[in-house]
């Protein structure tokens, strides 16, 4: 393994105030709950007061939403384009900044906040101001003779996301929320609140009209009053599938329109005949990226049994050049786990890895003394029946099955409560297209995993929730067809 000289990038860019605000009605302002930190988990340093916003406050937030949407609604099409537009380039100059401030208040790699996050952010929101003034070429509904969609808008959109990808979660719910007519209000996760407030100063930079983004801060509770606000059209969450459920329930018997983008197990699938080498790659795409929070994480390894023994001597040796360290240090490629919480749930999960019977592995790798730090680590020979086949973990811990035959790898893959991602590798086209056809998954990966466009859509069967975010069909979710 090469030796790196440090190679840090400067949080210089990042002015970090001290405390931040709701974001309401197009202005800072306090909220009435009592104020929480938010800390660097790479260093556990504070990094700064946020606002937590009560149900007054929430309601407040709605009241400006609802006034906006006559404002915003009434907009042409190309006129709301010019918006996001301008949304979208200002993400573009403003992207180192937005990328440090991700890191520090994640714990992502930098080369992951600044390569792959804030690209896809400025595309989703340059992708939907593209339809803004085309919703009637969208396929919902008769068009108008004078030429208007036969579509309208919901309303106010609750939005609530999740911590381990705070901004592009962000794009992926307001850009087609806007684009489509509505106005919103969102909460981001309570421990990682920053990109959204700078989100909020760019949508004030942009002139954005007031209340037709806000954004309210706090905990659980914050989400709730949001969920079960009367004046809320629609509510879209990502998060776990605990949650998802009781949103489901506070949502149902009202006319509310709801998506859920909840958690998954996703299967990576390894025929003989893959490429060894690029498989390697794929798969530690698909579970170390982003520390392994990721709802669509290939964090089952389901390789043919006659190459296992050869992809794992090849995973292993892989896993060994990984370099897990400083999230601002451009070499780094595993950050830091987000929270304690987290770190605890993904440290209990391991252990019943271990007592049920799993062999448990990780290279050498040094943890820092501070802050929240998990290694790589493989489970071989792992059943079914345990726990870490069956649970998300949402860290970078990968369970590795095998099987013999493509009907025993479908019927393996989709013995989970979940359906939100799957991998095939292999050479033959014709088994891609047969395994896709019988994964219950929402995406099918083929000779690469993790890969994102603002164009296609996204979600999940079963436990993983339902509705689509991402192309025409998160169009759809914003719209009254
Ligand atoms: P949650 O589902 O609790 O959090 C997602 C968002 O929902 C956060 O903004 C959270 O606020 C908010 N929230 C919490 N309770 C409520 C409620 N009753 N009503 C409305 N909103 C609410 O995920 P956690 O962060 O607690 O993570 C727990 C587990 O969930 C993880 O270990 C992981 O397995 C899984 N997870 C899956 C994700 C996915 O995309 N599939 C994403 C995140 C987590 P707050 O931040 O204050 O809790």
């Amino acid at each position: 393994m090469f030796d790196y000289a440090p190679a840090p990038e400067s949080r210089d860019i990042v002015d970090l105030k001290p405390s931040y605000g709701l974001f309401i009605n197009g202005e800072f302002v306090d909220g009435s709950g009592s104020p929480f930190k938010t800390v660097n988990p790479a260093t556990e340093e504070k990094l700064a007061e946020v606002a937590s916003a009560s149900s007054d406050d929430v309601d407040r937030a709605v009241q400006a939403a609802r006034k906006a949407f006559g404002v915003w609604s009434a907009l042409p099409g190309a006129e709301r384009a010019k918006y996001l537009f301008r949304i979208a380039r200002l993400i573009q100059e403003r992207a180192r900044e937005l990328a440090v401030l991700e890191s520090l208040d994640n714990g992502k790699p930098i080369r992951e906040s600044r390569d792959v996050d804030l690209p896809l952010v400025a595309a989703h929101f340059f992708y939907y101001a593209g339809w803004a003034d085309k919703l009637a070429y969208a396929g919902f509904g008769r068009r108008t003779t004078d030429g208007h969609s036969g579509t309208k808008p919901l309303g106010v959109a609750g939005q609530v996301i999740p911590w381990n990808f705070p901004l592009l979660m962000l794009a992926w719910k307001i850009a087609p929320a806007l684009a489509c007519g509505n106005t919103v209000v969102l909460k981001p996760a309570e421990t990682t609140p920053l990109t959204a407030l700078l989100f909020a100063e760019i949508c004030r930079q942009a002139e954005l009209p007031p209340g037709v983004v806000n954004i309210v801060t706090g905990a659980g509770d914050t989400g709730a009053a949001l969920v079960a606000h009367p004046d809320v059209n629609k509510v879209a969450f990502t998060g776990s599938t605990e949650v998802g459920r009781i949103i489901a329930r506070a949502v149902a018997g009202t006319d509310k329109k709801l998506t859920l983008e909840l958690g998954g197990k996703a299967a990576n699938i390894v025929f003989e005949d893959a490429a060894v080498d690029q498989a390697v790659e794929g798969i530690v795409n698909g579970i170390f990226f982003n520390q392994g929070h990721v709802c669509c994480a290939g964090s089952r390894l389901l390789v043919q049994e006659s190459v296992h023994d050869e992809l794992l001597e090849a995973l292993k040796r892989r896993l060994g050049t990984l370099r897990l360290g400083d999230p601002l240090d451009k070499n780094t490629d595993i950050g830091a786990i987000n929270s304690a919480e987290q770190l605890a749930k993904i440290r209990e999960l391991s252990e019943a890895g271990a007592d049920e019977g799993a062999e448990r592995w990780s290279p050498a790798c040094e943890l820092p003394d501070r802050g929240y730090w998990f290694p790589p680590t493989l489970f071989t020979g792992v059943a079914q029946s345990h726990r870490i086949a069956r649970e998300e973990i949402f860290g970078p811990v990968l369970s590795v099955l095998t099987f013999r035959t493509p009907a025993e790898a479908v019927e393996k893959a989709n013995n989970t409560p979940y359906g939100l991602s799957a991998g095939v590798w292999t050479e033959k086209g014709s088994r891609i297209l047969w395994m896709a056809d019988r994964l219950r998954a929402g995406v099918v990966w083929a000779n690469t995993f993790n890969k994102f466009d603002p164009t296609s859509p996204f979600g999940g069967y079963k436990e993983s929730g339902y509705g689509r975010e991402g192309g025409l069909a998160g169009l759809e979710a914003y719209l009254d067809v």
